[in-house]
């Protein structure tokens, strides 16, 4: 889209929201939603126009966006206070990857109640780890390819763990699920930055009044 159909929908946003013409800002939303505005510009949108609708995408692009990336206007609508809480949260973020890439989650308790009987397990062991060096720890950290750690449970169970007792994966899946924490820190993290930054910029969910 061109910056001037851009423009244009900036004006007809702004004066739907001044004359509370809801028809208007709906559809100045809908096609605004599809162009392609920086994540910074939709959050102070956000703020302005109260569309708590669009934090919740901005922030994950912020996230994912370097920061050689970003724009001197990118930091001014998010004011310095909006650029630190993503910059925090960005390093919780990658610390939390990078823990779990260089530490293998895998269940070590081999005499626990429920875990398979295995005269292998040396064997198995051994194609876990291997895997997870050569498989998952590739993906967490590329560079262009963005992975999810919410993703890393089927994208092990994807993995053709040859060599493995099919007991024993399947074990480890299920003692991952419940004993990982560090599967679901990422995806947490995120949610607490999209609460975080709703509540400093002051978006509520609709305009008062309409
Ligand atoms: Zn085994």
């Amino acid at each position: 889209m061109v910056d001037r159909e851009q423009e244009q929908l900036l004006d007809i946003l702004h004066v739907s929201h001044m004359w509370q013409i809801r028809p208007g800002f709906d559809y100045a939303i809908h096609q605004l939603g599809v162009c392609t505005l920086r994540p910074a510009k939709l959050i102070s949108l956000a703020q302005k126009y109260s569309i708590a609708g669009w934090v919740p995408e901005a922030v994950r692009s912020l996230l994912l966006l370097p920061f050689r990336k970003y724009t001197e206007q990118d930091i001014c609508d998010l004011s310095f206070s909006g650029y630190l809480v993503i910059a925090c949260a960005k390093e919780e973020i990658q610390e939390q990857r990078r823990v779990l890439a260089a530490i293998p989650p895998y269940p070590l308790d081999v005499c626990a109640d429920n875990a398979p009987h295995c005269t292998y397990h040396t064997t198995c062991t051994r194609v876990w780890y291997d895997k997870w060096a050569k498989e998952i720890v590739p993906r967490i950290h590329h560079p262009t390819d963005h992975f999810p750690l919410s993703k890393t449970i089927s994208a092990l169970l994807d993995i053709d763990h040859i060599g493995m007792n099919r007991a024993c994966k399947g074990y480890a899946i299920e003692w991952m699920i419940s004993s990982c924490p560090g599967l679901g820190k990422e995806e947490a993290l995120i949610c607490k930055t999209i609460e975080t930054i709703q509540a400093m910029f002051s978006i509520a969910t609709a305009p008062s009044g309409w």
